[in-house]
């Protein structure tokens, strides 16, 4: 079938169903396993002979169909070399640590190495540093805004398979020249993954480069109501996908269930409507930030004071919704910056309609040593803010009362 060429946003909603056709929205299969008509075609459908669900653990039509509007969403207006719209295959998983695990146990094995920033998500830090090491996958860091470092590494390290990064990087902001190092890479023969859950695909689309996979905690913007954990995996090698990282998802049971992935799917749909607002209202909050006579620092990648700024700009459509702010008093101000919010969320996540406030060394980040944790620059007082859909008139207010 010709499908028309439609943009991003009409794309995120009208998404492609499962059965039945007369149901407006995705239909909810709650269901742990599928029928057979008989005995012979259970037989068929776990040979791969026949397709069709099995058991929920394996697929579900509701998840199933939740992952393929977010391949849309990761590949739209992309061509493969052949010129064709490029393929993806996507999982939906039970949480951005589902998503990233079984991106790295399908991926590597004992002896491999994995190379990645050293900005990452807590956990994503801790689980290859803490838990791959015990099945003998090594861990090295590179800062890959240096690109020499990058290549050094690679060059001297042969056993790394896999290039890991984010961007922009939580909590400050630090984006990657992805074209850079996919490039840098691809010469050196390795995979290449994002987590690219700060960003969405509206803000951008790291397949674009040439990535081989992207993972996103869905838990964040693609849900954006703050109702589920979640995650998916998208990758680009269709066969690997439906080949042996399936079977490892399966085997870890990292899947996720019919009624996320439904309240998923429904976020998915203003998606882009809400990324404008957020990324209009981060701004806003960004510019009143800097002028704040009790900020030191904004850490936030759409100013042009921030060392990243000129590669958001290439490869984003907007700089985001998520900043982190030093204050001059250091930890104790940040402390009392935060309990004096009156509107603004004290919570951890980021990216839900409501603006949330946290203090990473405390909380996202204290499973990471100290002096890694300062090398990254998150600092004791440093704040978080993912800004949220509030008049942003609102939001400075709180701000400026709660930094009185
Ligand atoms: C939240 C988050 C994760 C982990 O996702 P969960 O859904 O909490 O498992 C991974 N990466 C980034 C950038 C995140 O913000």
């Amino acid at each position: 079938m010709d499908t028309p060429k439609i943009d991003f946003e009409t794309l995120a909603l009208h998404q492609q169903h499962t059965h039945d056709k007369y149901a407006h929205l995705q239909p909810i299969y709650a269901t742990s396993t599928f029928t057979f008509d008989s005995a012979e075609q259970g037989m068929r459908r776990f040979t791969g002979e026949e397709s069709g669900y099995i058991y929920s653990r394996f697929g579900n039509p509701t998840t199933d169909a939740t992952a393929r509007a977010i391949a849309d969403l990761e590949t739209w207006n992309i061509t493969d070399t052949e010129g064709q719209p490029l393929q993806a295959r996507a999982l939906l998983t039970a949480s951005g640590q589902a998503a990233m695990s079984t991106l790295f146990i399908s991926t590597l094995q004992a002896g491999d190495a994995i190379l990645a920033t050293p900005s990452l998500y807590g956990g994503t830090h801790e689980f290859i540093t803490k838990l791959l090491p015990r099945f003998g996958i090594k861990a090295y860091f590179s800062d890959m805004t240096d690109i020499h470092q990058v290549e050094d590494i690679l060059k001297q390290t042969p056993e790394i398979k896999l290039v890991h990064f984010e961007s922009p990087a939580n909590p400050t902001m630090q984006c990657i020249d992805m074209e850079q190092i996919v490039q840098l890479a691809k010469r050196y023969n390795k995979l290449v993954s994002v987590d690219n859950t700060f960003a969405t695909p509206y803000l951008q689309q790291p397949f674009k480069y040439g990535v081989d996979f992207i993972f996103h905690s869905t838990t964040k913007f693609l849900n954006g109501h703050g109702n589920a954990i979640g995650g998916v995996l998208i990758g680009r090698d269709t066969a690997a996908m439906n080949g042996h990282i399936l079977h490892t998802y399966k085997l870890l049971g990292a899947n996720s269930n019919a009624f996320d992935g439904f309240l998923v799917l429904q976020g998915i749909k203003t998606l882009a409507l809400r990324m404008e607002q957020h990324c209009r209202n981060a701004m806003d909050l960004a510019l009143f930030l800097t002028k704040h006579p009790e900020v030191e620092k904004v850490h936030y990648n759409g100013l042009s004071t921030h060392p990243d700024y000129d590669i958001s700009r290439k490869q984003m459509r907007h700089a985001g919704s998520i900043m982190s702010i030093d204050l001059k008093g250091g930890y104790q101000k940040s402390v009392n910056l935060v309990n004096k919010l009156q509107i603004c969320t004290r919570a951890v996540s980021v990216g839900t309609v409501d603006t949330l406030v946290s203090h990473p060394a405390s909380m996202s980040h204290s499973g990471i040593p100290r002096e890694i944790r300062l090398q990254t620059g998150i600092t004791d007082g440093l704040v978080r803010i993912s800004v949220g859909l509030e008049a942003i008139a609102d939001i400075i207010a709180d701000f400026e009362q709660a930094l009185r």
